[in-house]
């Protein structure tokens, strides 16, 4: 029996995840699942998997978990105190899926426990790559890519030697508005940002891929988890989302990864690894498809990789201070409170004030450092946002 933990459960990796665990009852025991305001469904997740915790980050929500599963011996816990205790629990396997910087402190205490990391959260490594890589260091901890872009690229990597890498490059679908006009993107709303051609995902993550805010964290992503030179990494639309990586090697051999658009596989890699096992995932039938097509981003369209380039080139803290800049334009939007070409205005702006006032690079990264410039982003987005509301 695996001793596993999902933190965010109830999301869209989390259900996947759970749907893997649930189609081998009897290999898994589920130590600790956790989500948010969605108690019902948390709830009929701790019955389905006999879960020793459920915790809902959410004092308020705390009273509503309580009943759900009295009678059950699911022990019950809310807040962020209490997603650190569930932590630190014993487990050979912690699912990171809970979306946004929230994510980095629950994955930082798993890994301090020597407990092997399935991160789904790009965002923690985007906030605190050299923290997070050095906590699992230091503890012994691996950390398992579940990015479909990054298990592929991790996939592709097995068995070789990373110094032999002469680039990586990464695939992006081209997101919901990939072939409107530019015109037309200032009034996108939300809905239609929401929507996306390939893969079903959780809302925030969607609404970046129209953007390409998600790429954007990607690339930093994989700067910080392979450690490979920013100049060394590659985005390439794809519309098809079939091929999610490609490596390249030093003697000219392109090694990609291509698999249906469906999470099971980079979390059933990550869930079995080093072991392949069987997976519910559907086939492709490259003779039915046909073809694949591939183009380069246009920088115009998609201002969000530029950032990502600037975050590199700054280094230090401004990684941190890029996405807690974009969770903050990303509220903003959902709200209607700014267009969406705004998104990416917004956080050049945060960029800018808070690195000129700021010694953004020189400051070291610890917890402290890290939750700092977070928040001071995050006021300074509402500060730019305040100034540039719709009217
Ligand atoms: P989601 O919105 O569907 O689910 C998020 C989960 O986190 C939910 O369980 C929610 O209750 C919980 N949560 C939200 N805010 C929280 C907070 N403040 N504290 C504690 N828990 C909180 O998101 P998702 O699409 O499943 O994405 C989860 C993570 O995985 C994100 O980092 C995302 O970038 C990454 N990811 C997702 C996909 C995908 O296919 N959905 C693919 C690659 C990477
Ligand atoms: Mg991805």
């Amino acid at each position: 029996m695996r001793r596993v933990t999902i933190f965010g459960s109830t999301g869209s990796i989390g259900e996947n995840t759970v749907d893997l665990i649930a189609r081998r009852p009897g290999d898994f025991e589920v130590v600790a699942l956790s989500g948010g305001r969605n108690v019902a469904r948390l709830a009929e997740q701790a019955r389905a998997l006999n879960a020793g915790l459920a915790v809902t980050a959410y004092p308020d929500c705390y009273a509503d978990l309580k009943d759900a599963l009295a009678g059950t011996p699911t022990e019950v816990a809310a807040g962020p105190e209490a997603l650190l205790e569930a932590a630190t629990r014993p487990a050979d396997w912690i699912m990171s899926a809970i979306v946004g910087a929230a994510g980095l402190m629950p994955g930082l205490k798993a890994l301090e426990q020597g407990t092997t990391l399935a991160l789904a959260n790009k965002e923690s490594l985007v906030t605190a790559g050299p923290l997070l890589m050095a906590t699992a260091r230091r503890h012994g901890a691996r950390i398992l890519p579940v990015d479909s872009e990054h298990s592929a690229v991790f996939q592709a990597l097995a068995g070789e030697d990373i110094a032999a890498v002469e680039r990586i490059v990464i695939t992006a679908s081209g997101g919901a508005f990939r072939d409107w006009p530019l015109a037309a993107l200032a009034s996108a709303t939300p809905e239609q940002a929401a929507t996306h051609p390939n893969w079903a995902m959780g809302q925030r993550i969607t609404i970046d891929s129209a953007s390409m805010f998600n790429k954007a964290l990607e690339v930093i992503e994989t700067h910080e988890f392979f450690g490979i030179a920013p100049e060394k990494i590659e985005v390439l639309v794809h519309p098809e989302s079939l091929v999610h990586a490609l490596v390249g090697f030093r003697d000219g051999a392109l090694m990609a990864h291509l698999g249906a658009p469906d999470m099971r596989h980079a979390i059933g890699y990550a869930l079995n690894w080093p072991e392949r096992a069987e997976l519910p995932v559907a086939r492709l039938d490259l003779a039915a498809i046909g073809q694949l097509n591939f183009a380069a981003p246009d920088p115009a369209r998609y201002p969000a990789l530029r950032l990502a380039r600037q975050v590199m080139e700054t280094g230090g803290l401004a990684g941190a201070v890029f996405n807690a800049a974009k969770e903050r334009a990303l509220d903003a939007f959902i709200a209607g409170e700014i267009g969406f070409l705004q998104m990416a205005e917004v956080v050049a702006a945060v960029l800018d004030r808070v690195s000129r006032e700021n010694r953004l690079n020189t400051a070291e990264i610890t917890l402290d450092t890290v939750l700092q410039f977070d928040h001071l982003a995050r006021e300074e987005a509402a500060k730019v946002i305040r100034g540039r509301k719709k009217t």
